[in-house]
């Protein structure tokens, strides 16, 4: 198998797509798999284009119709189907790296299966990382797979570390004071608080830097994102929850920073395209084209820094203070945010709601100091049956 064999799971998503725009100016890298859940028209184009050995569609209905466009096509990619495809490719021999790109814990066992089967695993999903914590650090580890951060902040601070061979570890942190996650703010930093119980999906999902899927843009509109970010960062770079911070940057050019103990601050800086952390993330430790306009800094506004309001963004507060607490809360929190945001989307509850589910469902969940991975799984279930009961009851 050659290294530059990739999987995308997600790959009709924001960062798959992003990730194809990548591969596309890199012949060397050669498509396996690729996965949808339900968008199989443009499932069917990539497959057309980058002709994967498999197509992967995880809602049983919409494979149907894949099955029909592929039977009427010359293409010899095969068409797997269910959720339990997704397994299968993610740990599948012929590839080597896999881009985690499902959205929300949809990608837990997935972005597992990949880890456990020793893989380069490039993880922008997030939330399997923010449930599972240090279970997944350590599977990382027993199996010898290479994590590497996508999310912008993360590999923005893995490119301020010192480099290992191994990727991630945690001996790049032995001068580290402090990190630094920068944040934009989203769309609602300035707006009139008594405005928030009106704020539509529309606007929400109208982010001011970055272009995303719509339940990343709404977690950047409450700050969920950040505090989703901040559990992230304390799993990945194995470091307590009293060494992160979070500062408010609207420019969102630096993608974060790494204060180390003798007063020196690393700072990675791009213009706000995720071509780049991608391309980062599928070179390592080498450098490919990526895409993204390189950075004109006479040509940007100046870049400022503010410290994040945690009144206005609650949900920011309840990651952090998830960060902290550890063991099954993130899970909690994260389960109670993906109903709340697919609710808010939906129009069934206002914008204002969302932390008021988050914290409501976190108070009647007891924290599980060190949880299995059963667990894990058990208390996502109760939290989201939990903050669905709340909406039903129009709690808020
Ligand atoms: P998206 O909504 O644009 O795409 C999600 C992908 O996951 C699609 O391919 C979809 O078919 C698939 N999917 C959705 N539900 C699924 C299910 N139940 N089972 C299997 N597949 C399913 O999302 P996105 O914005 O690309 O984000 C993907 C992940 O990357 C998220 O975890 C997000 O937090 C993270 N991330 C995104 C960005 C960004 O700029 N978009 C930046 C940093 C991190
Ligand atoms: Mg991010």
């Amino acid at each position: 198998m050659s290294s530059n064999t990739l999987t995308i799971l997600g790959s009709t998503g924001s960062i798959g797509c992003s990730t194809l725009a990548v591969v596309e100016q890199n012949p060397q890298y050669e498509i396996h798999s690729l996965s949808a859940h339900q968008n199989v028209d443009l499932l069917f184009k990539q497959c057309l284009k980058f002709k994967p050995r498999y197509a992967v569609v995880s809602d049983l209905k919409a494979a149907e119709l894949m099955a029909k466009l592929l039977s009427e096509s010359e293409l010899e990619t095969e068409l797997l189907t269910g959720e339990e495809s997704l397994l299968s490719v993610a740990a599948d021999q012929g590839s080597s790296i896999v881009m985690a790109a499902i959205v929300g814990a949809a990608g837990l066992e997935s972005t597992l299966a990949a880890v456990k089967a020793g893989k380069k695993v490039l993880l922008a999903n997030k939330e399997p990382l923010v449930m599972t914590g240090n279970l997944l650090m350590e599977a990382v580890k027993t199996s010898g797979a290479t994590l590497l951060p996508i999310d912008s902040e993360h590999n923005a601070i893995f490119q301020c570390l010192p480099h290992v061979e191994e990727g991630l570890s945690k001996s790049q942190t032995r001068f580290v004071d402090k990190l630094v996650l920068t944040a934009s703010g989203g769309p609602f930093l300035t707006t009139d608080l008594d405005k928030f119980a009106d704020i539509t999906p529309e606007q929400a999902c109208k982010h001011p830097k970055w272009s995303m899927g719509q339940k990343i843009s709404v977690d950047s509109a409450t700050m969920m994102n950040k505090g989703l970010e901040f559990i992230e960062a304390c799993h990945l770079f194995g470091l307590a929850a009293d060494r992160v911070e979070v500062v408010i940057h609207p420019q969102s050019i630096i993608h974060s920073m790494v204060h180390y103990r003798d007063g020196s601050v690393l700072a990675q800086m791009a213009a706000p395209d995720m071509r780049v952390p991608i391309a980062n993330g599928l070179a390592w430790p080498e450098r490919i084209e990526s895409g993204a306009n390189s950075l004109e800094l006479v040509n940007e506004e100046p870049l400022q820094f503010y410290k994040a309001d945690l009144q206005r963004f609650p949900c920011l507060q309840a990651g952090m203070e998830a960060a902290e607490q550890g063991g099954t809360a993130p899970a909690v929190l994260n389960a109670a945010n993906e109903v709340a945001v697919a609710a808010f989307l939906a129009g069934d509850i206002s914008f204002a709601s969302i932390p008021l589910i988050i914290r409501a469902v976190g108070a009647k969940i007891p924290c599980e100091a060190t949880p299995s991975l059963a667990i894990i799984r058990g208390v996502d279930a109760q939290a989201r049956a939990l903050a669905n009961e709340l909406i039903l009851k129009d709690f808020c």
